[in-house]
């Protein structure tokens, strides 16, 4: 299975780190290796001094395609669930900055941690759902789905232009604002709507 994620999905998380707002989806992978499950906790990597988390949707792809129309995008997932997109944000705006790709800093060994996934057709709509991370009992992001640039059914489509999907392949859909720095001790969890997905400790 791959993992695909989408860069500056949400306007306001854009302009936080300065970047300008997309025309066309930003996409980068991660590896299977980077899967955390079961809300196993997150070790620290020492290669990095600023992690920071990023809660996202996170799209289950429930059959091939590829070249998939946005009209029939919708069929291709059926489950939803949570992730943390960890990113080394110092690596990554060092490379950035020398026009270099972003896997170290996006890619590394548990950077995907994920939550159990539940059936879409359980929400009235996948586009008013509330995501949010509360570190240490605080609220530190906040988010609607009603907020995507670009939508579920337009990732799909523009992502299986160039890579065929597979059925388990993960989507990861971008992060609302507030991404900050985590450190060890501290607990995170991710919840949609009003249930707790993800719940678990950087160590
Ligand atoms: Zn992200």
């Amino acid at each position: 299975m791959k993992i695909i994620a989408i860069g500056r999905n949400y306007a306001e998380h854009a302009k936080e780190l300065n970047n300008p707002v997309p025309t066309a989806p930003v996409i980068f992978m991660k590896p299977e290796t980077a899967l955390l499950k079961d809300n196993k906790p997150f070790y620290h990597p020492e290669f990095s001094e600023d992690v920071h988390h990023e809660i996202e949707l996170v799209l289950k792809i429930s059959k091939e395609g590829k070249h998939i129309s946005e009209k029939f995008a919708s069929g291709y997932y059926e489950e939803i669930g949570l992730g943390i997109d960890f990113t080394a944000r110092d690596i990554q705006s060092r490379h950035k900055e020398k026009g270099l790709p972003w896997e170290l800093a996006k890619a590394f060994d548990g950077s995907a941690p994920i939550s159990n996934f539940v059936p879409k057709l359980k929400f009235e709509s996948v586009y008013e759902l509330d995501l949010r991370l509360d570190i240490n009992g605080e609220t530190r992001q906040q988010g609607n789905t009603r907020d995507l640039l670009f939508s579920f059914e337009r990732i799909i489509a523009f992502v299986s232009q160039y890579i065929t999907l597979k059925k388990g392949d993960l989507i990861f859909t971008g992060t609302p604002a507030g991404v900050s720095k985590v450190k060890i001790g501290d607990r995170l969890e991710g919840y949609l709507q009003d249930e707790k997905m993800l719940d678990f400790y950087v160590k």
